[in-house]
């Protein structure tokens, strides 16, 4: 049975990549659903186990042993009527963005940032090289974000600006990424330097002109 995205009409293949099943059993393409995500992204939870060995100090003290990371899609919780309204609401949060980042192709707002050592040994005999990646932890809000551009951030001190070298997409349940071409306002990203990037703190604003 043929199956038609319920927003722009376009006909799925079965299965599709990243086409989204709402309430109603009406389904959204990947396109459609990609520009809700400003204001309707997926959530990410840990999913942790019970502490046991482990003395209580609250109520909520739970061993920090993941058992599996779950995404979870508000867009599910929609019929096709609420999404419709969804595009219209997030089309205009676009809008607003757009217009408060004139002139930036894209916007990302830093979580935190790791510092990664290679391992230049062997798995056996691991010897970690002084050549330091960067990855710097996030959110795009604005925009579109590919490898390989500048970002710029301005302290009170002066602008700094570095180069993208790999772009990852990010499940917020561990250090690790999805390496990607491309990303979309609302989504959780890695941007990996090769550059020293401690000028950047939780909370700032990365620009791309
Ligand atoms: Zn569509």
């Amino acid at each position: 049975m043929a199956v038609f995205c319920c927003f722009c009409g376009r006909s799925l293949a079965e299965k599709e990549a990243g086409a989204v099943v709402l309430k109603d059993g009406q389904t959204v393409c990947k396109d459609c659903a990609d520009q809700t995500r400003i204001l309707y992204p997926f959530r990410y939870t840990k999913v942790l186990t019970e502490s046991e060995d482990f003395t209580h100090v609250g109520k909520f003290s739970y061993h920090e042993k993941l058992i599996a990371g779950r995404r979870i899609d508000p867009l599910c919780d929609m019929t096709a009527e609420q999404f419709r309204e969804a595009m219209a609401k997030s089309q205009e949060a676009a809008k607003a963005q757009a217009a408060r980042y004139a002139g930036a192709e894209a916007v990302i707002e830093t979580d935190h940032v790791r510092r990664f050592f290679p391992n230049i040994g062997s798995a056996e005999n691991p010897k970690y090289g002084k050549r330091r990646f960067f990855g710097v932890y996030g959110r795009v809000v604005h925009g579109q974000l590919i490898p390989g551009v500048e970002v710029t951030v301005s302290h009170r001190d002066r602008e700094y600006s570095a180069k993208i070298e790999e772009l990852q997409t990010w499940d917020g349940s561990s250090a690790g990424g999805t390496p990607v071409g491309k990303a979309i306002a609302g989504t959780q990203v890695i941007l990996i330097f090769r550059q020293d990037m401690s000028f950047v703190y939780p909370g700032d604003m990365l620009l791309v002109r």
